[in-house]
């Protein structure tokens, strides 16, 4: 079975969790369930799923706290799924390592489109990065104590593994791919996040500062991604 099909539901409510997973497998993926954060955690690693729906309220765990610990040892794409009409930008600002988000009642055409979206990225980056390339360098950009490896889908300090999420890596890539070209926050969003439904540059904003945090020495004289007032952000780098 191709990974990229591979999905993982955590939700305890049954109705839905089934619902969901029906929808999902009529369409071409191959969902498993997780009633509780403790199962969850065992089918991640027994799985390796490419993309994991996790609905916040769980028996045993908070689903961000949940969330948290999956980011440590993982970057595949989360959604989550919420009752509560939280703000997405809280939600996905405040470092969790979720990387979208759904309130409940949702509707199931529109999770599979951004299931979709996710993967297609996943893919087309994988895709990419075994693409044979001119030059070996290209893929591994070193800057200072910073190495951005394309290919490997990883991201350095020091010799130290930065751990970012997946949408962080994928906003990093995209911009460190194009450097010295500038993007408006509206460009980054369609280039990352892909779906217009989402439309909130705020979460550029976000996303950028989290990386700067991650990455840069000073996030508020930063190295490698500078603001552009007025227009929006680039990746560059003085040698
Ligand atoms: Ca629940």
């Amino acid at each position: 079975m191709n990974r990229l099909r591979k999905i993982l539901i955590i939700e305890d409510e049954q109705d839905i969790a089934r619902i969901i997973k029906d929808y999902i497998n009529k369409n071409g993926y191959e969902a498993t369930i997780a009633n509780n954060g403790r199962d969850a955690l065992h089918d991640i690693e027994l799985l390796n799923p490419a993309f994991i729906i996790l609905d916040i309220m769980l028996p045993d765990i908070d689903g961000i706290e949940l969330c948290r610990q999956i980011r440590e040892k993982n970057n595949v794409p989360i959604l989550i799924l919420s009752a509560r009409g939280s703000d997405t930008d809280k939600v996905l600002g405040l470092g969790f390592g979720a990387d979208d988000y759904m309130t409940k009642p949702f509707s199931l055409t529109e999770l599979l489109a951004r299931i979709k979206s996710n993967l297609r990225r996943v893919e087309s980056m994988s895709m990419i990065s075994s693409q044979p390339k001119p030059s070996e360098h290209e893929d591994i950009l070193h800057m200072g104590k910073i190495t951005i490896d394309k290919k490997g889908y990883k991201v350095t300090k020091e010799d130290k593994e930065i751990s970012l999420s997946a949408k962080e890596l994928e906003l990093l890539f995209f911009l460190s791919k194009h450097r010295n070209q500038v993007f408006t926050k509206s460009q980054l969003l369609d280039a990352v996040w892909g779906y217009t439904a989402y439309g909130d540059e705020s979460t550029i904003t976000v996303y950028i500062r989290r990386i700067r945090e991650k990455l840069e020495l000073d996030a508020s004289n930063p190295e490698y991604i500078k603001t552009v007032w007025g227009i929006g952000y680039k990746f560059s780098y003085d040698e």
